[in-house]
């Protein structure tokens, strides 16, 4: 292919992004910094620096207890309905609650007791770990008696869909996956997935953690039973902001959450003795739901919903692609490979790159060059490409940071022992 390598192709690309403004509206203090890492961390939109501090001066300082009754007690029903707008799910059927993997438990179980007489849930090596184990530990709480499948990747880097349909059969009681994996950004076709496993009586529940703000999701129109999905990486909703949860609607009268909290009780401030689960998806909460949080995520979420997801996808194509571009006719010769799907329709919107030398590349590019990518083991560096705010100078100028560590040998000046948080 004949790509044009220079930076100022990556100018012009950027002269050419209907989205280019938006980078503002984000906090930068390094303009030498490049940040590849709003798939784990979003970065903070400025708009968020403001409501905080309205909401801890007013709402709380101010207005104390009586905020709860403005605007605090709706806050994860307002909210779950602005993402419901990024998920392709209609009103009523997501809520903001805890984190994704109580969620993930919350689903779990809940489609597990619907599904009782069954035996087997499905699921693939490429998960997130804490939603296998949180797997393992419906299993062990339900008696041990579920059979978890696992299925493998034969390129390392995908499992194919008809691997997952094949796999499904009438004593599955669950179908779980990522939406998009978190170490090669493979994308799966949930459509096909959801409407066979629903052929076989199976529910499905999709983690959307890697896919929302960054892939069109559309949950009613594939029929998903359940998803959860976190807020604090393309919703830029900050560090520890509260997941969402979604419970396709006909599925909420029968569907009980295994956690039995007075918010997702029908009357929370009768404070009766004995649970009533409430109507709707409210019956999912738990308890008081960290509000400073949920407010602040909020500003994240509306600056996606103002983009609209079809640019962002947009967007994320193009960047992805010429990263991709880049990294065939620079890095590939310096021994890496590509860790992540070249057809585009089965990604999302990060880039792994592989390489033996994988970590130590990673602390160099942090420590010395200024880019912010991270490492998944055993050999992936990953690059977040964030349509909102990532540049496609962004884009040539990580690839040619790597290409200088890899050929000035930066990398050997670095320990290969791993550290506590990669
Ligand atoms: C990031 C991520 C999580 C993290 O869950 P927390 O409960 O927020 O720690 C879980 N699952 C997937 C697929 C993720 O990408």
């Amino acid at each position: 292919m004949n790509i044009d390598l220079s930076r100022d192709y990556a100018r012009k690309l950027d002269e050419a992004d209907e989205l280019s403004g938006y980078r503002q509206k984000f906090f930068h203090n390094d303009a030498d910094m490049i940040y590849m890492d709003g798939n784990s961390l979003g970065k903070l939109p400025i708009r968020t620096i403001e409501r905080v501090d309205q909401i801890v001066k007013e709402e709380w300082g101010t207005q104390l207890i009586r905020s709860w009754g403005i605007n605090w007690y709706q806050s994860p029903i307002v909210v779950g309905e602005k993402i419901a707008q990024l998920v392709g799910a209609g009103q009523g059927q997501v809520v903001v609650s805890d984190s994704t993997t109580i969620n993930l438990f919350k689903l779990a179980m809940s489609a597990l007791m619907l599904r009782p007489e069954r035996k087997k849930i499905i699921t693939d090596t490429l998960n997130f770990p804490s939603d296998l184990y949180m797997l393992q530990g419906c299993s062990h709480l339900l008696g041990g008696k579920h059979q978890i499948q696992m299925l493998e990747p034969a390129d390392g880097l995908r499992v194919d869909t008809q691997a997952v349909l094949d796999a499904i059969d009438l004593d599955t009681a669950l179908v779980t996956l990522s939406h998009v994996v978190f170490k090669s950004g493979y994308m799966y076709d949930a459509r096909t997935i959801t409407e066979y496993a629903h052929q076989k009586g199976a529910l499905v529940l999709w983690d959307l953690s890697h896919a929302v703000g960054a892939v069109p999701v559309e949950l009613d129109d594939w029929g998903a039973d359940f998803a959860t999905g976190c807020t604090y990486k393309y919703l830029n909703g900050g560090p520890g902001a509260p997941a969402f949860l979604y419970v396709r609607r006909d599925l909420q009268k029968e569907a009980l959450s295994p956690i039995w909290g007075w918010f997702g009780d029908r009357t929370p401030f009768s404070f009766g003795l004995d649970y009533k689960p409430a109507e709707g998806i409210q019956r999912f909460l738990c308890g008081t739901p960290p509000v400073v949080s949920v407010l602040a995520m909020e500003q994240g979420v509306d600056l996606l919903l103002e983009v609209g997801i079809q640019r962002l996808r947009k967007k994320s194509i193009l960047l992805t692609s010429y990263m991709i571009d880049l990294f065939d006719a620079i890095l590939a010769p310096l021994g890496f490979s590509l860790g992540t799907p070249r057809e585009v329709d089965q990604r999302g919107s990060h880039i792994s790159f592989r390489h033996a030398e994988g970590y130590r590349i990673n602390l160099a590019l942090i420590e010395e060059m200024n880019v912010i990518p991270d490492f998944r083991e055993p050999d992936n560096i990953r690059l977040g490409l964030t349509p909102m705010y990532t540049s496609f100078l962004d884009v040539w100028e990580s690839i040619n940071r790597i290409q200088r560590v890899v050929t000035e040998k930066r990398y050997l000046r670095f320990p290969e022992t791993r550290q506590t948080v990669t």
